[in-house]
């Protein structure tokens, strides 16, 4: 099978390289960590809030269901520890607002977890389990493994390409539960029907590669792929493009291409909840940047950034910035407090040494951010358009298509926020159209 290339993107430049490699985590093992209490989010997912089902002074246990909602498109929120309920707060998210949160005291005796009920069917299963996309999107899993009957899917896609400078939270993932994650596309193929099973992994990591090239072996109609190493890759469009050659419909799903994708963090998910019986209490996250020790670290949600950095001997220098995901596409975080979830994968610290943040200037015209745009948009107008408040403009030039990757911010030589503009343009629309249709009813 030929591999393609996918349009726009583009390929890191020396001097993000030698950070890379200054951010590298050197540890080769993944480390265990044990906080003395968690803040869980009642809502880790893209859907219908949920409803706490505990109350303060309850004794829970590790993979106890706390917090639910009976609405389809949801996901459950699992105990992560056992201990008490302490607590029921508001906790810091990124727009500067709150969110409801429970905290717990982690008991000092270890006991054995819950376990999901036995003999369920394995999409009951990753329901139950509270499953969704841990490559960021947080979507719940068990909706997107129950695709309409007329589409037919050729392959199960596995994404490993973790595409963002500095994060390894799925390449130590690969290394040491290869198996487990390809059980999980398994057991993906098996519950939407696909033929095959396609594993891409940019080439820079050497060690999944092998890991995972291994383990397939034992898998009919199963093929890992070296993918180049360029920035989006693990889109989720990018990544179809690359491995079937076919772009997602604008107005359509992305599986109508014939390619269900998942995360390799979400088919390791998938395989706990139906052979383990294992609720998604905990997952790894890359803790580097200016920290002493850079760190792959399996925890369980709700633990905060301050306890992780401090986990990882802290900051080096003065913190400048504390991103939660990759300095591509992640959000800065102002408050340590902050609870790391479902979707939290990387953490990563700048210091005001690294932190070359310089004002923006006029735009030049020098077309680099259109010619970057995976999804072919143009960024600098739609960013002067929104600029100048006029949003019906942003919505002819297609402002919601856009996937937030940061390919035009990176590139803008005249350091134009153009992701965030362009991202609060397609916001601002979707909203305008929900209102709309509200009205029209
Ligand atoms: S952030 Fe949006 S507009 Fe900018 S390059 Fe990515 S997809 Fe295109
Ligand atoms: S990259 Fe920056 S300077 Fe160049 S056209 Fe785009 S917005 Fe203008």
């Amino acid at each position: 099978m030929k591999i393609h290339d996918f349009s726009g993107g583009f390929f890191f430049e020396p001097s993000t390289k030698q950070l890379k490699k200054l951010f590298a985590v050197k540890n080769e093992n993944v480390f265990i960590f044990e906080p003395k209490t968690v803040t869980i989010p009642f809502d880790q997912h893209i859907g219908a809030p949920n409803e706490l089902v505990v109350t303060i002074g309850d004794n829970v246990r590790q993979g106890q269901i706390i917090a639910k909602s009976s609405a389809d498109i949801s996901g459950h929120v699992h105990s992560s520890v056992s201990g008490t309920v302490l607590e029921i707060l508001e906790v810091p998210t990124f727009d500067g607002e709150t969110q409801r949160a429970i905290k717990i005291q982690c008991a000092n005796e270890k006991t054995l977890p819950e376990l999901i009920p036995a003999d369920l069917a394995p999409e009951i299963a990753v329901r139950h389990a509270g499953i969704v996309g841990l490559g960021g999107a947080t979507f719940p899993t068990h909706i997107k493994l129950d695709p309409a009957d007329h589409i037919e899917i050729e392959a199960v896609i596995l994404n490993g390409a973790e595409c963002e400078p500095f994060l390894a939270s799925d390449d130590y993932l690969m290394r040491y539960e290869s198996r487990k994650i390809l059980r999980g596309g398994e057991l993906a193929r098996q519950i939407i029907g696909a033929k095959k099973i396609l594993v891409g992994i940019e080439s820079d990591k050497p060690k999944a590669l092998a890991a995972m090239k291994k383990a397939a072996k034992a898998i009919p109609e199963c093929f890992v792929f070296a993918l180049p190493v360029k920035y989006p890759q693990g889109g989720e469009g990018q990544l179809l493009e690359t491995l079937l050659a076919k772009e997602s419909p604008i107005d359509g799903r992305s599986v109508e291409t014939g390619g269900f994708t998942i995360n390799v963090a979400t088919a390791f998910a998938i395989a706990e909840a139906v052979d383990a019986r294992k609720s998604l209490t905990h997952r790894y996250v890359t803790i580097t940047g200016d920290v002493a020790e850079p760190k792959v670290i399996s925890f369980p949600l709700g633990s905060s950034v301050g306890d992780l950095i401090d986990y990882c001997g802290g900051f080096i220098g003065t913190p400048s910035r504390v991103i939660h995901g990759g300095p591509m596409m992640g959000k800065t975080i102002t408050n340590l407090d902050f609870p790391l979830a479902k979707g939290s994968n990387g953490i990563i610290v700048f210091n005001q040494e690294h932190d070359g943040k310089l004002p923006e200037s006029p735009c030049i015209r020098c077309n680099r951010c259109v010619t970057v745009c995976p999804v072919r948009l143009e960024p600098q107008s739609i960013d002067l358009a929104y600029r100048s408040g006029d949003l019906f403009t942003c919505d002819q030039l297609m402002a919601e298509e856009c996937i937030n990757c940061g390919c035009c911010t990176y590139v803008c030589p005249a350091r134009r926020d153009l992701a965030a503009k362009i991202s609060a343009a397609g916001n601002e629309i979707k909203s305008l159209k929900k209102e709309l249709a509200a009205n029209e009813k």
